[in-house]
């Protein structure tokens, strides 16, 4: 397994690099060790299709926490046709399942924000440390449009991942959504039906709604929270690593 040297890493250079070079650069220095983790939504989209194009081979990685919508599974299947790649796909280990359902019931997450947190935990988190341990680079959809937690997200950064460094890009953190819609639109990528249904983001059925006029992109996420969090709608995944 390659070591990644946080001092080895010319972030500086990296930052300028628009996202087909990214991709490309990430493809050519770690090959198969680089990836890209996508929930399917608009930006992991894109991604993927500019991989298609400047680094086909780039795996595609995904968290399933087995309880995504249906037109989500079968987007994915849409997505793998259509630029020909198969999606890994990391999910929780069912004992832990299990445990937590019959300790805490199936619908734990509507009680409290720390059984939420746990359920996220167990189900996504957890599986995507997994997904990290096969990764020097980890390649996200993350925008800085997309929440006040977002804003000061990093380009590139070199994060603290289970006792040893990786290499986190975002390539189109600094785009916005209609930029986001623009591509789309003009590259024919296939766009999730959540999106007519009037979801702006998309994860877990039940813990993600569909948002109205004017709303945060995130607020139809554990909307029940909203009056307790409303700037924090992380599961985890993208807090766990101590940025170094
Ligand atoms: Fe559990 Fe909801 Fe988190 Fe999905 S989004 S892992 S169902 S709490």
């Amino acid at each position: 397994m390659a070591v990644v040297e946080k001092e080895s890493v010319p972030v500086d250079r990296l930052n300028e690099m628009q996202p087909e070079e990214l991709l490309r650069w990430a493809w050519e220095t770690h090959g198969l060790r680089a990836g890209i983790v996508t929930s399917f939504q608009n930006t992991g989209c894109v991604t993927i299709d500019m991989a298609h194009r400047v680094a086909p081979d780039l795996r595609v990685l995904t968290i399933d926490p087995l309880r995504l919508h249906q037109e989500t599974y079968d987007f994915m299947d849409g997505i793998e046709k259509h630029y020909g790649i198969a999606v890994e796909r990391f999910g929780p280990d069912p004992a832990r399942v299990a445990r937590m359902v019959k300790n805490h019931g199936e619908y734990l997450f509507f009680d409290t924000k720390e059984k939420q947190e746990y359920c996220c935990q167990i189900r996504k988190v957890e599986p995507n440390r997994r997904a990290l341990a096969t990764l020097d680079v980890w390649i996200t959809g993350l925008r800085r449009d997309q929440s006040e937690n977002r804003k000061e997200t990093e380009k590139v950064s070199v994060i603290q991942q289970d006792g040893r460094k990786i290499i986190k890009i975002s390539p189109l953190v600094d785009w916005t959504e209609a930029h986001v819609r623009e591509y789309v639109k003009e590259h024919g990528v296939p766009n999730s039906p959540l999106y007519d249904m009037g979801y702006t983001s998309i994860g877990c059925k039940i813990c993600t709604t569909p948002t109205r006029p004017g709303e945060d992109i995130r607020a139809g996420r554990w909307r029940w929270f909203n009056h307790l969090t409303a700037d924090n709608k992380e599961c985890g995944i993208h807090t766990d690593g101590d940025g170094i």
